[in-house]
């Protein structure tokens, strides 16, 4: 398998993140989300269809660690919320 890229642990800025999983029935059906080795932060879950499914289970889980909103995006919300109401 090839090593997957993730971004940066949002809570303690590490990059030792790892996929982790877990049954989520008695046969091939399991989870997996993006976990930081050293805060547990963990990215949203992801589950297989199938067994064949597990692969893209785990793209989904790595593409949800590494979803942020863009910084633009948090400025213009932060303008929003920081500009006086009849200021405009
Ligand atoms: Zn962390």
């Amino acid at each position: 398998m090839k090593k997957e890229k993730f971004e940066l642990c949002p809570f303690c800025n590490c990059k030792d993140i790892f996929i982790n999983s877990e049954n989520v029935d008695m046969e091939y059906r399991e989870g997996y989300w993006g976990e930081c080795n050293n805060c547990g932060a963990r990215g949203g879950f992801a589950d297989n269809e199938s067994a064949e499914g597990s692969r893209y289970a785990i793209e989904e889980a790595i593409k949800k660690w590494n979803t942020r909103p863009t910084e633009e995006q948090l400025r213009t919300n932060l303008a929003f919320f920081t500009t006086p109401v009849g200021s405009k």
